[in-house]
């Protein structure tokens, strides 16, 4: 065949399929003009999984008469003026594509009236040819009906899947867009159904709510939002917030992470992989959480010039952003995760906030021992362990130890069991870390012997060779497949030095399997857990009381008192009210 440039409609059928892949795409594409347009009020109707029609109604600034036609011509946008523009992208739309590929390949009408204009216009398009344009009363905004969706290109339509599952998609995309705008009003009719409705209060927990229902979304822990220094320093100014769940909510699958940066939602493997880390060691095997993860950043600081559906971005520091991500999400869970009540430990119905390592963790941890069963108001327990979740530990008073294992003190609010091996590695994790900053303090061995490592140890300690040195290792090869340990952490001081290097390898090169690559942050993270690990006093370790009372004390000093870095609590609240209860006493 001859080279022959392609006819126009062709063309545009070619194009249209990049933009529109099935109906969620048309929901998505007429949904962010709308919100562009500054609606506040948006409803979205669908039929047949929108094949049959959909249709997307916002109160927003309208198109002005002159304007209504060109708006479906390709490359025809209000949103960017310049190529300069592109580098500071504050629209969710700015290709100039979505009407015309989405007229291209269905009928299309439009009724819109601007602002200030005291009539309205309609046009109708079938495959994007015109076929009527009329002057019509309407109120200010628009509406914009898609009807017989890929009726002139059957491959697309063959694709579709069951009214079903393209409403499913509908319906998510939706959901996404009123968590991205709290403040606006969604709403979503399926089949005449009303489906999905956000208030537009403004409050993202408000929307979360109607996504989620009550019962999740109450349980969701806000995230800080605080810009950290690494971003402030080097000027990229981002805010991460949002909601994630404690580790005792989980799905078996990342449906439920979403990512929005300035308010377009995005999928991003990476960060993604960043969320799930936060979790290492806190969710079974195979589950995943639930994240809302809000990034705000100068729009310079992100193309979105990346792909015609927009839903991918690339970060000018994504290193950066991936560090901001995993710490503020790390920081929500283990800091903020609520300290377990003993009613809620003893369901074992998989809800527990902890009881979710594997059997061997659960093992090492020594969990539970004390199986009370509290049918008692689970409502008024779980209020009360929330705000004693936050803040500072009350001084306590150490009573005694049990099964070697556990200090039981006294509080003004009741009784704490407090994990000695968890509490004590909370306290050097806090050590190391405030160290870690110019290098941790180190101990020299005095008598160094040669420790013989395996193969995955060995390319673990290549691997961490760096932080290990940082955190106070000195290790210096001595043949092929042996070192010599010269000086360890302070932390680690009256431990065997060459068992504590082995064992830190060890959880090194098995967490090194879900581990990708170039991410420091994380490695940092989990040798220094490691590190803790070694070094704190184990369960079966007679302490003094001397002994327990200093622990007691360095963990009150601790920010985050209530969990060791795994993530496990250091320690479970009886309160005095729960305690009554038990007792039968009110
Ligand atoms: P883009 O959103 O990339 O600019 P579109 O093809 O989606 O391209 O829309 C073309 C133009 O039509 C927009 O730039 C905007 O000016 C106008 N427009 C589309 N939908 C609406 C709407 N709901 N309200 C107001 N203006 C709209
Ligand atoms: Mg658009």
């Amino acid at each position: 065949m001859p080279i022959e440039v392609l006819s126009p409609s062709v063309a545009a059928k070619i194009a249209a399929g990049e933009v529109v892949e099935r109906p969620a795409s048309v929901v998505k594409e007429l949904v962010e003009n709308a919100l562009d347009a500054q609606a506040t009020d948006i409803r979205i109707e669908i039929r047949e999984g929108g094949r049959r029609l959909i249709r997307v109604a916002d109160n927003g600034v309208g198109i002005p008469r002159a304007e209504v036609e060109v708006a479906f011509e390709r490359h025809a946008t209000s949103k960017l003026s310049s190529a300069d523009d592109l580098d500071k992208i504050a629209t969710l739309g700015f290709r100039g594509e979505a009407l015309p590929s989405i007229a291209a390949v269905s009928q299309i009408t439009l009724l819109t009236r601007a602002t200030g204009e005291d009539v309205g216009t309609l046009l109708r398009l079938d495959g994007g040819e015109q076929l009527e344009r009329q002057s019509r009363g309407a109120t200010q905004g628009t509406i914009v009906t898609v009807e017989n969706l890929f009726y002139n290109t059957p491959a697309r339509r063959k694709f579709l899947r069951t009214a079903r599952t393209e409403a499913g998609h509908i319906h998510t995309y939706v959901t996404r867009a009123a968590m991205a705008f709290p403040e606006r009003r969604f709403k979503l009719i399926n089949d005449g159904r009303p489906v999905f409705q956000s208030t537009g209060t403004g409050k993202l927990l408000d929307v979360l709510i109607e996504v989620y229902g009550l019962d999740v979304a109450r349980r969701l822990i806000p995230l800080s939002g605080s810009a950290d220094e690494h971003r402030e320093s080097t000027g990229s100014a981002g805010r991460v917030s949002g909601y994630v769940s404690p580790p005792s909510l989980h799905r078996s699958n990342r449906s439920q992470i979403d990512l929005l940066v300035n308010g377009r939602w995005i999928q991003d493997r990476s960060l993604t992989y960043a969320i799930g880390e936060a979790y290492r060691t806190l969710l079974p095997k195979g589950r995943h959480p639930i994240a809302l993860v809000c990034i705000t950043l100068d729009p310079a600081e992100i193309d979105v010039n990346v792909h015609p559906a927009k839903t991918e971005v690339r970060f000018r520091d994504s290193r950066g952003v991936f560090a901001a991500v995993q710490r503020a999400v790390r920081a929500a869970v283990v800091e903020q995760a609520p300290v377990p009540h003993l009613e809620q430990w003893s369901h074992h119905t998989g809800t527990s906030d902890w009881e979710r390592p594997s059997s061997a963790d659960r093992r090492a941890h020594r969990q539970p021992v004390l199986p009370i069963d509290s049918p008692a108001d689970a409502e008024l327990g779980d209020a009360e362990s929330r705000t004693e979740a936050s803040g500072e530990l009350p001084p306590l008073r150490v009573v005694g130890q049990i099964a070697q294992a556990y200090i039981i003190a006294e509080g003004p609010a009741g009784m704490f069991l407090i994990d000695q091996h968890a509490a004590h590695e909370r306290i050097l994790y806090d050590q190391l870390t405030r160290e870690g900053g110019d290098g941790a303090a180190s101990q020299a061995v005095l008598d160094p012997v040669p420790v013989e490592l395996t193969g995955p140890q060995l390319e673990a300690l290549e691997a961490g060779e760096a932080v290990l040195g940082h955190l106070g290792f000195a290790v210096e090869p001595f043949g092929a497949q042996t070192v010599l340990v010269r000086a360890v952490p302070e932390v680690l001081k009256g431990r065997d030095p060459a068992a504590a290097l082995a064992g830190i390898l060890d959880e090194l090169s098995a967490g090194s399997q879900a581990h990708r690559a170039g991410i420091e942050q994380a490695r940092e993270e989990r040798i220094i857990a490691s590190i803790c690990k070694q070094g704190a006093v184990r369960a079966g370790q007679t302490l003094s009381q001397a002994e327990m009372q200093a622990l007691v004390r360095d963990l009150e000093a601790s920010r985050a008192p209530r969990t060791c870095p795994h993530g496990r609590p250091t320690m479970i609240h009886l309160s005095a009210s729960q305690l009554e209860r038990e007792f039968g006493r009110r």
